[in-house]
């Protein structure tokens, strides 16, 4: 869609969205009233920025319904995000959310040329996590056979993978290595006697090195899905086949980017702070959502023809960014650094901790089989260079360990890569 036309679109639904909001959720008629508007005020996309915030914090104040904007017989599902503390997140869905949900995810399907006959071999976990039933439906309205295999039992999983000729797999980019690692240590499944052909990874953030590594490791294109339980789950955007940004389907989640502290709309194609506004959304719509995630937009064209603007990778939440001696530190930065090596896996795990007046960084890392050695002297070679880079690009001097290969807990969800200890001593 040319972008005047989809301006329109977008000022269409906004305008409709914003209506649903104010007669049917207290919340948001509340927070226009103190603001000053109403829903009259709202006449194309361009008046977004009239619009208030909503923050997690707000979703968990009117946990669980309160921002729904539908009795609960026009509601047909409920998801809840992974929220480790405090009460999670919750979204549900009437009929026709989940139908957007589901094109949503096949748009990014349909890059990865799925259709029927295709095995999409879904291995994010299925429950009240948006991963395993987000990715079902989008590969059922492609006509795609769905294989709900759901995260764990790794060695049924390649199995099944090699036994039912599986062609598509979707899953947590470090769940993949780690079903990856599982194949090449098996002795009954064989990368040759694998059909697949292309992965949709997402739910956490991951890097080219990364994709690399799995292309490499799975014999696949590996495509990168985008997406939050806020705005319905994954597919608010994935990568084309061009695998140069990730387009997000902005005629349904319309994307700003703004400066997390003075809440101003960015230049454009500087980074910030990515902020939705669901445009379709019946069961509970949300005006300018803060997702804490950072990454900045791209409007120029695609090479793939889509119109859709693409976002960059997703540099981290703001609350993941770790502050170690005053510096900015992004856990995907150490992905990103280990991946450069041939010697590392991308596994990894952060500690990070304060003796006395000054803040600790103990950074575990695996070499690869071929090149680990307990002997602490026969390591150093490979501690050297991955320690400079990392001061030279993160500024900071960490404590290397190398652990022996497969040391790190592999994940079958969402990676834990931190552990900050600093917060239990407060
Ligand atoms: P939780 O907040 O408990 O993790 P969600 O599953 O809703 O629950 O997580 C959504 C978040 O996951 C996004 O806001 C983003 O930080 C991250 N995420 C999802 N997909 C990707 C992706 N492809 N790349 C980077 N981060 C992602
Ligand atoms: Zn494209």
């Amino acid at each position: 869609m040319e972008r005047e036309q989809m301006r329109a679109l977008q000022s269409e639904r906004l305008v409709a969205t914003v209506k649903r909001c104010y007669e049917n959720v207290p919340f948001y008629k509340q927070k226009m009233d103190e603001l000053g508007i109403t829903p009259e005020d709202i006449k194309s996309i361009d008046d977004i920025v009239k619009l208030p915030f909503t923050t997690k914090h707000d979703l968990r104040d009117e946990y669980p319904f309160g921002l729904q904007a539908v009795p609960m017989s026009d509601v047909r599902r409920i998801h809840a995000s992974s929220g480790t503390t405090g009460k999670p997140v919750v979204d549900t869905y009437t009929e026709a959310d989940i139908d957007m949900w589901a094109e949503g995810v096949a748009r990014v399907m349909a890059a990865g040329d799925i259709g029927p006959g295709d095995i999409v071999q879904v291995s994010y976990g299925y429950g009240l996590f948006t991963g395993g039933l987000g990715a079902h439906d989008g590969a059922a309205k492609l006509g795609a056979v769905q294989l709900p295999t759901s995260a764990g039992n790794s060695e049924k999983q390649i199995m099944l993978m090699q036994d039912f000729g599986s062609t598509a797999l979707a899953c947590t980019p470090s769940y993949a290595l780690h079903l990856a690692e599982c194949i090449e240590k098996s002795d009954e499944v064989q990368l040759e006697n694998l059909k697949l052909r292309v992965g949709f990874f997402g739910a956490e953030p991951w890097t080219e090195g990364m994709r690399k590594e799995l292309e490499q490791k799975l014999g696949i294109k590996a495509l990168d899905i985008y997406g939050l339980t806020e705005m319905c789950g994954p597919g608010v955007g994935g990568e084309c086949e061009m695998q140069d940004g990730t387009h997000l389907w902005e005629d349904m989640f319309y994307p700003e980017i703004i400066n997390p502290d003075t809440l101003e709309p960015v230049a454009p194609g500087e980074f910030g702070e990515l902020v939705f506004t669901s445009l379709c959304k019946e069961a509970m719509p949300i005006l300018r959502y803060r997702t804490r995630d950072l990454t900045r937009l791209i409007y120029d064209k695609c090479r793939c023809g889509r119109t859709a603007v693409r976002m960059d990778r997703i540099l981290g939440r703001s609350d993941d960014m770790l502050i170690v001696r005053g510096v900015n530190v992004f856990p995907s930065q150490i992905e990103a650094i280990l991946t450069e090596f041939e010697f590392f896996t991308p596994q990894y795990f952060i500690t990070v901790d304060r003796k006395g007046n000054e803040d600790t960084f103990d950074l575990d890392v695996e070499l690869r089989s071929e090149y680990f050695s307990p002997n602490p002297a026969k390591q150093m070679p490979f501690i050297k260079p991955l320690y400079d880079r990392i001061v030279s690009v993160v500024g900071i001097k960490p404590n290397i360990h190398i652990k022996e290969p497969s040391g790190i807990a592999r994940s079958m969800g969402k990676a834990k890569h931190v552990n900050d200890k600093r917060n239990f001593h407060a």
